[in-house]
């Protein structure tokens, strides 16, 4: 077992390093590597990623692995199992992290079955106990507890941790770049990539946004997100979505938060005509300042927000995106 403490980079489709990568080095360096002695490593798996080392040396790594081959260009979730899995049998690092999005969720509990190793996902807190085990923080039961997880064993501890709740924090470092090749066979990918499309969107990406503003069926129609969408593009939010919202044909499903959505946790989320149930606030209820607007005094979402507004959102949303507007113009 070495003393390394490996962040796995998950990269955008543009080839960028997400947000969540910095996070998870930022947190490591600050939480785990003075405590347990050990050396902080980025890992880059793709093709055509070596330049992007310096992007992780910025956020403390002092050693870069590189996994490149043809194979690796576009995700596919047998051939990046491969190349991780073979690193960490040749390398044996101490932890593994990663951030919790759609593309780790997919292949880090098939490298941690073959490793033989714990995965706790989606934490919101990272430590060492004094015998130098990984203790993670998660939520459990949709938000409403949250419990302390140890590992009771030193085979790669794996984690992935929730984007947007740590800090990210420069330490710039030169890392050590080691290439490694890795035999990935053809004939082991079952997955056809046909085309990769990027969708352009004027707003953030929901998982890594500071601000979201979210609408619900109280919304009516879809038509009427418009008043989201004008609400979101003043502040430089992501728009989101209830399930309800979703179900009804509102708006498309990659906009819904919760339980069965996207997880977010936002400097500020800015919930309209949604009504708080349980499997809404699953997704969101990490968020630093919930604000509410909803014309039921009574809907539980009132009992979660930090700012609550009783009345017609269809009065109150374009009132308040009129005054955003005139005030984000005076700075
Ligand atoms: C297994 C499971 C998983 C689920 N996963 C999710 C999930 O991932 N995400 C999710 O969101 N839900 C999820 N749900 C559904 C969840 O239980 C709720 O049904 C859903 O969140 C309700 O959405 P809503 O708040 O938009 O709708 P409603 O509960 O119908 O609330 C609409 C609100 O709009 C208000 N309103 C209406 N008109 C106006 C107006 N003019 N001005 C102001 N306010 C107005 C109403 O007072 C009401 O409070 C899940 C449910 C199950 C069983």
């Amino acid at each position: 077992m070495s003393n390394e403490i490996w962040v796995v980079a998950d990269l955008t489709i543009g080839g960028d390093v997400r947000k969540v990568t910095f996070e998870a080095l930022s947190e490591a360096r600050r939480k785990l590597v003075g405590k347990l002695g050990g050396q902080l490593c980025g890992v880059l798996i793709g093709s055509g990623v070596s330049a992007l080392a310096s992007e992780l040396g910025k956020y403390g790594a002092e050693k870069v692995y590189v996994v490149e081959n043809e194979l690796l260009k576009d995700y596919t979730p047998e051939a990046y199992t491969v190349a991780l899995s073979e690193l960490i049998k040749k390398h044996n690092p101490y932890i593994v992290l990663a951030g919790n999005t759609s593309v780790s969720q997919d292949f880090l509990p098939r490298v941690a079955a073959r490793a033989e190793a714990g995965l706790a996902v989606d934490c919101i807190d990272l430590d060492l106990t004094d015998d130098k085990r990984l203790v993670v923080k998660r939520y459990k039961y949709s938000a409403k507890s949250i419990a302390a997880v140890e590992f009771l064993d030193y085979k790669p501890m794996m984690a992935t941790i929730r984007p947007n709740v740590f800090k990210p924090e420069e330490d710039v470092k030169n890392p050590e770049v080691v290439s490694e090749s890795v035999e990935i066979k053809p004939e082991g990918i079952w997955t056809k990539i046909l085309e990769v499309r990027r969708k352009e969107s004027p707003r953030p990406e929901l998982t890594e946004a500071d601000r979201i503003v979210s609408g619900g069926r109280g919304l009516g129609s879809g038509e009427n997100f418009k008043l989201i969408f004008e609400l979101a593009d003043a502040i430089g939010a992501a728009a989101g979505a209830s399930r309800a919202a979703v179900d009804s044909g509102f708006v498309p499903y990659e906009m819904q938060v919760g339980q069965t959505g996207k997880v977010v946790s936002p400097t500020l989320y800015i919930a309209i005509g949604i009504s708080g149930s349980i499997q809404h606030f699953a997704g969101m209820g990490s968020s630093k300042v919930i604000v509410a607007i909803n014309k039921d005094p009574d809907a539980p979402i009132f009992q979660k927000c930090d700012y609550g507004i009783v009345g017609d959102l269809f009065e109150i949303v374009p009132v308040l995106t009129e005054e955003f507007k005139k005030l984000l113009a005076q700075q």
